[in-house]
């Protein structure tokens, strides 16, 4: 079942995601939906708050980006408790653009390789070291655990241009929240 997004502006995308103990059938559920999801949205990464979990988890398609690859569920990774052990000083710069944050794209620094380890689906705790473009999508969704967004790692002056964009998003996807609650309040007068 493909699952709703957060947009922009929704809270669960500013809150730091919960571990998680045991991978129930409910978990292995959710990541089953989640590959659903980031498929027929086309990402190449999505994490359980961008769909309203806060849990520790993302999935990414690890794929090298020049490839032109199709995203393939053989490709896709599932990451569950993460923790980055090692990042390089290294950085690169390359667009990024998020589900949770429609159209729009912009040059990201990130560290061009990283250690991180966590727990597959199966339960089993690996450690890997990733570069490149799938060390990208692995630090872009690490960040979405901690309520962290890429926009938040643009200069200043880049993210204050963006306001007037991230303002219609927010309007957007959550004027429909607002009109319910005030339709609750007149009720209640
Ligand atoms: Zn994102």
């Amino acid at each position: 079942m493909k699952l709703p997004i957060a947009y922009y502006g929704h809270p669960i995308l500013r809150k730091k995601a919960a571990l998680i103990g045991t991978i129930s059938h409910e978990i292995q559920h959710l990541v089953k939906d989640m590959i659903e999801t980031m498929i027929t949205s086309k990402g190449v990464g999505l994490a359980a708050p961008q769909v309203h979990h806060s849990l520790s988890l993302f999935i990414a398609c690890l794929i090298e980006e020049d490839d032109e690859e199709e995203i393939e569920q053989s490709k896709i990774r599932v990451f569950i408790n993460p923790k980055i052990l090692d990042f390089s000083h290294e950085q690169w710069t390359q667009s990024e653009g998020c589900l949770s944050i429609p159209r729009i794209f912009r040059d990201v620094d990130r560290p061009i390789s990283i250690k991180i380890t966590a727990l597959d689906l199966s339960g089993h705790a690996f450690t890997e070291e990733f570069q490149g473009y799938s060390a990208r999508v692995i630090l872009h969704e690490m960040d979405h655990l901690h309520g962290v967004l890429f926009i938040d790692r643009l200069p200043s002056k880049q993210r204050k241009a963006l306001e007037i964009q991230l303002r219609a998003i927010k309007k957007k996807f959550h004027s429909s929240t607002i009109s319910a609650d005030m339709g609750r309040l007149v009720t209640f007068e």
